[in-house]
């Protein structure tokens, strides 16, 4: 077996990649950048070897430097996890120069499926069902219309080149394809240097499902079953699962033996995914191929029970594979919910900072977290935003949300912002629960956005308990202290009243009656009946004061909350909700009634920074009128260059920041009179 590899990736994937020579005995290099020097994937590995400044482009994707860092440390084989140069055949071709082996596939594959256009030819030849469409290069708009005519609308108009969703719009008549063939092209242009573009029977209320392969040298290629990621925003991946609740054996088999064949056609070995969309009749259509590792393996993983990091490493040192096709069984249910450092508020806008505290879910059998941050870490500008790919595995659907529901209630996340609450809505919509998915799933379940509305109106019952209980807990704690004069200790009271406030300060008021139970229990567990206007609520928990997760048992079922204690009372997150309370006495209950409320400050007067970023240039000087929907600022942040507009006709009173200035959050730019 290889000695030593070297990974040439960072994050979650480099970690991962990680964990599975260590298994295997094989020594690891990480290579990093700048901003990556305290990273996890450095910490973890056994050798280090720095390649350059921060930004990928001077880094990550420098192939010389990678090659250099691999003779210096004699690595002999490289991992490239995904995306960086993972499907670069230059990168191939330098690697093989030096006889230093690529853990993926041969570069003939890699460029055979790079290309839209032409690995749909190549799918049409290995009688791989693809979408009715047109798979010549479209010249101009006028051409496009025929095309569009003839495969019959809807369409889709794609860039040969594209990935990542960029490149592609739909046409539901010629209006339209006039409107958008052109604005693709030019993405298409600028995004991948290739304007060839074609068109496609756009499929109605399509899912996503993939076929997950693994293949070796030795002639034999495997199916691992399928993954569903319908579940995308913008054609981005936001949760998946294995197996897709539509398929039935039948159609399994099919579209397996058919990305079977079409590895062949290419001679493929490593692991590999071909995607699929799926039409509501269970019709299935090629749409492309992944020449590498996928970030939604791990469900694949789960319910399978293979290593899938070991096989790449085992077929790329030629071993044969160890399983046949009829060794590959499905066991239980997988799901997988991307968290990301983004805030589902504003229009899930990247968020960078510092992780300030960072508890991720504790890993088990129902649970596993592949994660390549740590507390004090930070998610950078320079990177994808990734905080961590979040899997729960049960023994079906049913069992693996619940278990994913109650890691994403203990995941604890502070400092940056995070889309656990849009992930716990997403897994509480009705149509999740049924299984009734589509790639229009969020467009259409959220159309204006995600809000508050849409997570479940839940009895705030067991959050106003659980203040209760801490906040009793914590004046006990103050009550008991040594060295009192006998008969004057203060009095801890039983009855509480807990105000809850919701968006703008309106709040309601929970009598709480609090009776602790510690004696049959022992110390070191907060058993308390709580009465709650009339009902009752039995809270058995372990919790330790100060600690932000608080799990209970309550009435018998286990639930976590977490509590985090601010100046005045306390805030609690549970199922994606926030709620802040206060505790009061009685006493202090009628004097806080009397205490006038501070509304916010009205800020509709502003600009501000949606996040911390750089003001890359300002398209309005003091005084101008503008018109809603007029550009005012470009604030460069993640990589991206995010377009602020006027919301509303109004005048620029006044600039606070200069084009150059970097901005924080929430940071005033320009002020309307
Ligand atoms: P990319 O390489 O940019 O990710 P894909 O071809 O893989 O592009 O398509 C991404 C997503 O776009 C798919 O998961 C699917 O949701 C949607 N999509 C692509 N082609 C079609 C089509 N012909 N009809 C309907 N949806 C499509």
């Amino acid at each position: 077996m290889f000695k030593k590899i070297l990974i040439a990736n960072r994050g979650e994937i480099a970690c991962r990649v990680i964990k599975t020579c260590r298994k295997m005995g094989i020594k690891t290099v990480a290579v990093y950048s700048d901003a990556d020097r305290n990273a996890m994937h450095v910490e973890m590995a056994d050798e280090v070897v720095h390649i350059g400044e921060s930004p990928t482009s001077k880094s990550y994707l420098l192939i010389d430097r990678i090659v250099k860092a691999c003779k210096q440390t004699k690595a002999e084989a490289v991992h490239p996890g995904y995306g960086f140069l993972s499907e670069n055949k230059e990168f191939q071709k330098a690697l093989a120069k030096e006889k230093i082996v690529f853990i993926g596939p041969d570069a003939h594959a890699i460029e055979a499926m790079g290309d839209k256009i032409e690995s749909k030819k190549l799918a049409q030849k290995a009688k791989v069902s693809t979408v009715p469409g047109f798979l010549g290069v479209i010249k101009d708009v006028a051409h496009a219309k025929k095309i569009a005519k003839d495969v019959g609308y809807p369409v889709m108009m794609k860039a040969s080149a594209g990935g990542g969703g960029k490149g592609m719009r739909i046409a539901r008549n010629e209006g339209e394809v006039q409107e958008g063939f052109e604005r693709s092209q030019s993405e298409a242009k600028s995004s991948f240097g290739d304007d060839r573009m074609f068109i496609e029977k756009y499929i109605e209320q399509p899912r996503h499902i993939e076929i997950q392969l693994i293949a070796d040298r030795h002639g034999n290629t495997l199916y691992l079953n399928e993954r569903e990621c319908s579940i995308q925003r913008r054609h981005q991946k936001v949760i998946e699962e294995a197996p897709s609740p539509f398929l039935d054996a039948k159609t399994r088999k099919a579209m397996g033996e058919q990305a079977v064949a079409l590895a062949k056609a290419v001679k493929y070995v490593s692991a590999g995914t071909v995607e699929f969309i799926v039409d509501t009749k269970r019709n299935f259509y090629f749409l492309e191929m992944n020449t590498r590792l996928q970030v939604e393996h791990p469900v694949t993983e789960l319910i399978t029970g293979l290593d899938l990091v070991e096989l790449m490493i085992r077929v790329a040192y030629g071993e044969k594979l160890p399983i046949k096709q009829k060794d590959v069984k499905i066991n239980g249910w997988a799901l997988e919910s991307r968290v990301y450092a983004e805030d589902p508020y504003r229009n899930f806008l990247p968020s960078t900072g510092r992780l300030v505290r960072y508890i991720p879910p504790e890993e088990n059998k129902n649970v596993r977290v592949d994660t390549g941050v740590q507390q004090g870490g930070e998610i950078s500008v320079f990177y994808d935003p990734m905080i961590a790919k979040l899997c729960s595995w049960g023994k079906d659907r049913k069992e693996a949300t619940l278990h994913m529901r109650a890691a994403l209630d203990s995941y604890y996340i502070r400092g940056v912002s995070h889309n656990i609450p849009f992930l716990a809505s997403v897994l509480g919509k009705k149509k999740f629960e049924d299984g009734d998915l589509s790639t229009n799933f969020i467009a259409e379940e959220y159309p204006e956005g995600f809000s508050d509305k849409d997570l479940p109106a839940k009895d705030p019952t067991v959050l106003v308990a659980v203040a209760a209980i801490v906040h009793n807990a914590y004046v006990r704690r103050s009550a008991g202290i040594s060295g009192q004069i006998p008969g004057h200790g203060r009095k801890v009271p039983d009855h509480w009243v807990v105000a809850s406030y919701g968006a703008g300060g309106k709040h309601s008021e929970h009598p709480v009656w609090v009776s602790p139970e510690r004696k049959a229990l022992g110390e070191n567990i907060v058993s308390a009946t709580v009465k709650v206007g009339k009902k009752t609520v039995h809270v058995n928990s372990a919790w330790a004061m100060g600690a932000p997760l608080f799990s209970a048992e309550v009435n018998g079922k286990w639930v976590t909350i977490q509590v985090d204690k601010r100046p005045v009372g306390y805030r609690l997150f549970h199922a994606g909700a926030q709620m802040d309370v206060g505790v009061y006495t009685v006493r202090e209950a009628e004097l806080a009634r009397l205490m006038p409320h501070k509304p916010p400050p009205d800020m509709s007067k502003y600009l501000l920074s949606p996040m911390p970023g750089l003001l890359v240039s300002l398209a309005v000087k003091e005084g101008q009128e503008v018109k809603a929907g007029e550009t005012l600022a470009i604030v460069e942040a993640m990589k991206m260059e995010n377009v602020l507009k006027a919301e509303r006709d109004a005048t620029v009173k006044k600039i606070y920041e200069p084009a150059g200035a970097s901005l924080a959050v929430d940071q005033m730019i320009i002020e309307f009179g």
